[in-house]
């Protein structure tokens, strides 16, 4: 098991209310009784516990969105963090094509940017995701959208190791390695803090002891510390190889202890003839339990794929025009339902035809005022929920008779658009490149590690590195720029997938590029031997995502350190998101 200060993302689970009710859900949502939502002092608590903390803070339910304070906890966890989020301040953060491929843009720039650390929102996109949708983007960092629709594994927790005659040697060790509490999380629940968040979650299924206290630090303490809650362990199926059923199936599977405890409490999901009774779990789907892979190998990663029709939720719905500002378009706003726009044009504003249409194929974020520039007069448009339009009430609103004074009252949130906006891509690469980079160069203890790792290594400038692409593009552009800079030749392997991130960044004839979505040992060896006979390395350096605790677990890594070690001869260092230097924790041969 891992401590939790090295774990990536501590939870913090605000409620335990969801509209869904997926097959094994983590959180056991159709099994409560009495839902819970965490007050805001428990919250505050919480986040204030988790101050030195190196990774990302995640709120998660249940469905988090559907928390009557989400705006509150969001504007909390702002204040806490003390700085806007890069990709606030940009046209993306105002009005997108792809508002789902942007998400996993974002997360990509504000992880590189971030060192790792920031928030991070699980939603299943509920109906009202719209109300929060600025809070969303003022706040969170790290965005993971599953409306659970299309095909999503989820392993059964409810299988007692006692039930299928594992003895306590042989589960001590599957309960270290696993890759649940490795790869994820410890959380804090309104009954305290917990080193795994499923334990967290059965705690407060069955009515258990509770946690440790919400108080500063409490994430510090080593793993040990937390043996009082491993009993926990022994009622949960994580850790052992078992099997896993399509999320949308909404049916939860229980091993006959378990099962009989949910008869007992005659839970909802029980009485619905929704508790599947395991009494063998012996398939051929039986990789789950020791590692992360086979999960994603049944998981969309495409969002677009991922998310169904749910995602007109974070569309408007409606433009209403309004014949003049003042007192009509304050009464229009009080009128106004969640995603209903409201539009003003004065005089030969010159809107395009079917504007209303287009801009209903948009994701806007309804915090922003759009000044709409096409003619000789001009229109303004604006969703009465932004926070901006809140704070000017009814009165404010009456009283800013114009365009000019309206865009004054919403402060930064003022977005323009001209005519061909709608051609403009979502996302500016060669933008966020250097912004990211910038933060890599001014990071003078980052220099100086990496640095002092080369020197160490016996590397001496104008040598031959290998650099093996991350799946956060930016940490790697970034690296691969500095490396340049210290007066290394850099050459770069890369997923086709990334292409466009490494023109113009890397020469052509210093990058190759393999079609498939992930380093893949088996499939690239002619790929390789080409490279070997090309080129001779003194070394390779390796990016990494998160880590350590994704080093252990996930085939994809496993296979970028063989293919870096194959390449490059050796390896001279795997940089995590954190910056900093981390070990494989097994052989990576075995
Ligand atoms: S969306 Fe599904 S998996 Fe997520 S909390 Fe709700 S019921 Fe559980
Ligand atoms: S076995 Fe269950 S409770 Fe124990 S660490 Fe793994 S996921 Fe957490």
């Amino acid at each position: 098991m891992r401590h939790n200060r090295e774990n990536s993302i501590i939870e913090i689970d605000i409620t335990n209310v969801c509209h869904k009710m997926c097959s094994n859900c983590t959180r056991f949502c159709g099994h409560h009784k009495k839902p819970y939502y965490m007050d805001f002092d428990t919250f505050k608590r919480a986040v204030n516990s988790l101050d030195g903390y190196e990774g990302l803070i995640s709120t998660i339910g249940g469905e988090p969105l559907l928390h009557p304070e989400y705006s509150r906890f969001a504007a909390y966890l702002q204040k806490k963090r003390g700085k806007d989020k890069l990709t606030t301040t940009t046209r993306g953060n105002a009005i997108l094509r792809d508002y789902l491929h942007y998400a996993k843009f974002q997360r990509w720039v504000e992880a590189s940017l971030n060192a790792g650390r920031g928030y991070l929102l699980f939603t299943s996109i509920p109906r009202h995701y719209y109300k929060y949708f600025e809070d969303v983007q003022n706040t969170v960092s790290d965005l993971w959208l599953n409306d659970h629709t299309a095909i999503s594994m989820h392993q059964p927790i409810l299988i007692s190791r006692k039930d299928l005659g594992i003895g306590d040697e042989e589960f001590a060790k599957l309960r270290d390695n696993c890759w649940l509490q490795n790869f994820w999380s410890g959380t804090i629940t309104p009954k305290g803090c917990f080193f795994c968040e499923i334990a967290g979650t059965l705690d407060m299924l069955f009515d258990g002891p509770g946690g440790k206290p919400i108080e500063q630090g409490w994430w510090r303490q080593d793993i040990s510390e937390f043996n009082d809650q491993f009993h926990w362990c022994d009622i949960c199926g994580m850790a052992l190889q078992t099997f896993s059923r399509n999320a949308n199936e909404g049916i939860d599977d229980a091993s006959p202890s378990n099962y009989e405890k949910l008869r007992e409490m005659n839970t909802p999901k029980f009485a619905k003839k929704q508790v599947n009774l395991v009494t063998s779990t012996a398939t051929n789907n039986s990789r789950l339990g020791k590692d992360m892979a086979s999960v994603m190998g049944n998981y969309q990663p495409d969002n677009d794929v991922r998310i169904g029709d749910v995602k007109r939720n974070m569309q408007p719905e409606r433009i209403l025009r309004i014949e003049s500002l003042g007192l009509p378009f304050a009464k229009a706003a009080r009128n106004c339902a969640e995603r209903e726009w409201l539009l003003y044009a004065e005089p030969h504003a010159g809107l395009p035809i079917n504007f209303e249409k287009l801009i209903c194929s948009r994701y806007l974020n309804p915090g922003y005022l759009f000044r709409c520039k096409f003619g000789i007069g001009e229109a303004v448009l604006l969703s009465p929920i932004a926070h901006a339009a809140k704070r000017l009430g009814f009165d404010g609103l009456r009283d800013r008779n114009s365009i000019d004074m309206l865009a004054a009252a919403w402060g930064a949130k003022v977005h323009v658009l001209e005519p061909g906006f709608e051609d403009l891509p979502d996302i500016d690469i060669p933008y966020f490149r250097d912004k990211v980079f910038d933060n890599y160069n001014n990071d003078d203890d980052f220099k100086t590690r990496l640095q002092q790792r080369l020197q160490e290594k016996g590397i001496v400038e104008g040598s031959n590195l290998l650099v093996l692409q991350s799946a956060f593009v930016f940490h790697t552009l970034s690296i691969v720029r500095l490396l340049h800079n210290m007066g290394h030749s850099v050459y770069v392997m890369s997923s086709e997938k990334f292409r466009e991130y490494f023109a113009n960044w890397v020469k052509n004839e210093n990058i190759s590029y393999f079609s498939d979505s992930h380093f893949n040992f088996t499939a690239q060896s002619e790929l390789r031997e080409e490279l070997k006979c090309q080129k001779k390395f003194d070394g390779a350096i390796v990016p990494f995502s998160f880590g350590p605790s994704t080093v252990k677990f996930i085939d994809d890594y496993t296979d970028a350190l063989r293919t870096a070690e194959n390449i490059g001869g050796r390896i001279l260092g795997i940089v995590n998101i954190r910056r900093r230097f981390v070990e494989p924790e097994y052989d990576i041969w075995g």
